[in-house]
């Protein structure tokens, strides 16, 4: 779909919201693709329709689009939630302290440097105040998410944060605190799911936890 039909899908979704609908049931005519397969297969090209990306109510509010970044080979790919105030502010994947955090695992836990790895989150823009993305939020956005995974092929996915390993696996029941360090199958991958930086910022006693998840995730590079 090129943008300007996506424009013109856009604004006729808009008047029927307008009118009071809330909510469609998907159409699949006979014959046609899965939507992901009709997103642009190149990471660059991807990148490119994402950043004018205005399928849900989040590119009101944002300030940049955070796609992603990293090596588009890497073995490990980390997926958090979605972009807070500083990475809105620079367009850029955790930066700011959760970023901080997250580098530091990287880092000095992982022995790896952060450019080896691929980050990427469930939702690229901002939810206004951080709070948590809608599942229409997720279900517009997540298409562009499963297509960097299928390019990046990674052979291990950390979930950073019960957001994060919820919409992976749709095991919404599911608390993060039983979950982590898990070793369980996403696709062609093996995903391992363990707290959010943010988390950690918040319960620094949970850093040891994080700390034996990652020295699995290195058992398995
Ligand atoms: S969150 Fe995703 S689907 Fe929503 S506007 Fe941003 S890029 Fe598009």
């Amino acid at each position: 779909m090129t943008q300007i039909e996506k424009a013109r899908l856009l604004k006729i979704l808009y008047q029927y919201r307008a009118m009071g609908f809330e909510y469609f049931k998907e159409y699949k005519p006979v014959g046609s693709k899965d939507t992901s397969s009709m997103l642009p297969k190149e990471i660059g090209q991807l990148k490119e329709s994402v950043m004018s990306c205005h399928l849900c109510n989040l590119s009101k509010t944002r300030k940049n689009v955070v796609f992603g970044e990293g090596d588009e080979n890497a073995k490990l790919m980390f997926i958090g939630e979605a972009p807070g105030a500083s990475e809105d502010e620079d367009g850029k994947v955790f930066v700011g302290r959760s970023g901080t955090v997250l580098t530091n695992i990287i880092e000095n836990v992982l022995r790896l440097k952060r450019e080896d790895v691929y980050i990427a989150n469930i939702v690229k823009c901002r939810p206004p105040g951080n709070r948590v993305p809608t599942m229409e939020e997720v279900s517009a956005c997540k298409p562009y998410l499963m297509q960097q995974v299928e390019k990046v092929n990674p052979s291990i996915i950390v979930a950073l944060g019960s957001t994060s390993f919820h919409h992976l696996t749709g095991e919404y029941e599911t608390e993060i605190s039983k979950i982590r360090g898990e070793v369980l199958e996403l696709g062609n991958a093996k995903l391992i799911p363990t707290y959010h930086p943010n988390f950690l910022l918040r319960n620094p006693s949970s850093k040891k936890e994080v700390f034996q998840d990652m020295l699995k995730v290195k058992s398995l590079l």
